[in-house]
């Protein structure tokens, strides 16, 4: 029996669920609540059954689990009153604005004996698969430093994003995926932040940013948010002991160089402006074995699918609530670490 599922926010991502959920092996839409008229319209005519209010949500015996998809602001009282309610609750990213938000909404799970998780779901993005996958595996030897990052050049969206009260801002919205994907290939307590945010096109909130990451075993990440940038750098790049890898950007195949010999005879010195180097010289194939490899296949319902079983006790939630936790501990140093202008000590 499939699970059956509302959604409250049906807006761009909230008719992003009811698409998966519609397509879905384990999980029905039971329908959608939206506050703004125009988005219970937009519902009514894909045929989905629209409820009257929030309230008529949680009074529906037949709704197991309640999707929240509204702006960041909202997510705690929306999640914590489902729960109360008796469902389970899938919550989007970012859960929240603070940790101390966050374990509120873990609370009202634990009192409720509810699964309670957060749509982290670019866990399931291919490029971050075949990063992690690169790393896990020590192909290119142990790792040193990933890079991860989003460029685009068309500022912050025009909504509630560029509104500091309702959550907006870039490390909220990208940063909280970008984070999370670095903290599952890099898993060591982080020991040192730093992080610098734009306001290029906004006041308000940050437009981007670049975060620094530095970890106890010595590896380290630089996790970038750009949407001022008229050319974009790679999407992933990686560094390691005995090669290094990138991904330029969505969809492209992996890039790969491995050194198979380290020392090198009879280096050819490269020009440039101000006179010749070996150091900077290029590699050729004689000590550099270079190539291709095409991104995984993933498949974005194994979410509700784990969800699924973790509703009936077989499986954990894979985005675990200790791991959605930890990204906020991250994002909240990444913001004092940027009004106080300075490199913070932490151990997270
Ligand atoms: P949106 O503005 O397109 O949609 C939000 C909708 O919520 C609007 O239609 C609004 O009318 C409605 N709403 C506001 N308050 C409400 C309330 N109390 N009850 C019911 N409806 C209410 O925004 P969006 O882009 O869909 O983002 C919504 C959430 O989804 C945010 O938390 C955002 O960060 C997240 N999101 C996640 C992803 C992802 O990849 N996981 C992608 C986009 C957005």
């Amino acid at each position: 029996m499939k699970k059956k599922l509302a959604v409250v926010g049906y807006g761009g991502q909230g008719a992003w669920h009811g698409r998966k959920i519609q397509g879905s092996d384990v999980v029905a839409l039971t329908g959608s609540y939206d506050t703004a008229p125009e988005r219970q319209a937009f519902a009514k005519e894909l045929g989905i059954h629209t409820y009257e209010s929030f309230e008529e949500i949680l009074a529906d015996d037949t709704v197991e689990a309640v999707v929240v998809a509204t702006p960041n602001d909202s997510h705690k009282e929306l999640v914590i009153r489902s729960l109360d309610a008796g469902k389970h609750v899938i919550c989007e990213k970012p859960v929240e604005m603070s940790v101390a938000a966050f374990d509120e909404m873990v609370e009202a799970a634990n009192r409720n004996g509810k699964i309670f998780t957060v749509h982290q779901n670019r866990r399931w993005d291919a490029e971050y698969l075949a990063m992690k996958e690169l790393v896990e595996s020590g192909e290119l030897g142990e790792a040193i430093c990933i890079e991860n990052r989003v460029h685009g050049s068309r500022g912050i969206p025009g909504d509630w994003r560029g509104t500091k009260a309702q959550g907006g801002g870039m490390v909220l919205d990208w940063g909280v995926h970008l984070i999370d994907q670095v903290l599952q290939i890099f898993k060591a307590p982080i020991i040192r932040i730093n992080c610098v945010c734009t306001h290029i096109t906004n006041d308000e909130v940050d437009d981007g940013f670049k975060l620094s990451l530095y970890f106890e075993d010595g590896k380290s990440a630089l996790i970038e948010v750009g949407t001022h940038n008229f050319l974009a750098l790679s999407r992933f790049y990686l560094q390691c002991q005995d090669g290094s890898a990138k991904i330029d950007t969505w969809g492209a195949d992996v890039q790969l160089a491995r050194v198979t010999c380290w020392k090198e005879e009879n280096v050819v010195p490269i020009q440039t402006s101000a006179g010749i180097t070996k150091t900077m010289a290029p590699r050729n194939s004689v000590s550099l074995d270079e190539y291709t490899r095409k991104l995984p296949d993933r498949d974005a319902h194994d979410f509700y699918r784990n969800f699924c079983k973790a509703v009936d006790g077989i499986e954990e939630p894979v985005i675990r609530n200790s791991e959605v936790r930890r990204v906020l501990q991250v994002m909240e140093a990444a913001f004092e670490s940027d009004r106080k202008q300075q490199t913070l000590q932490v151990h997270i």
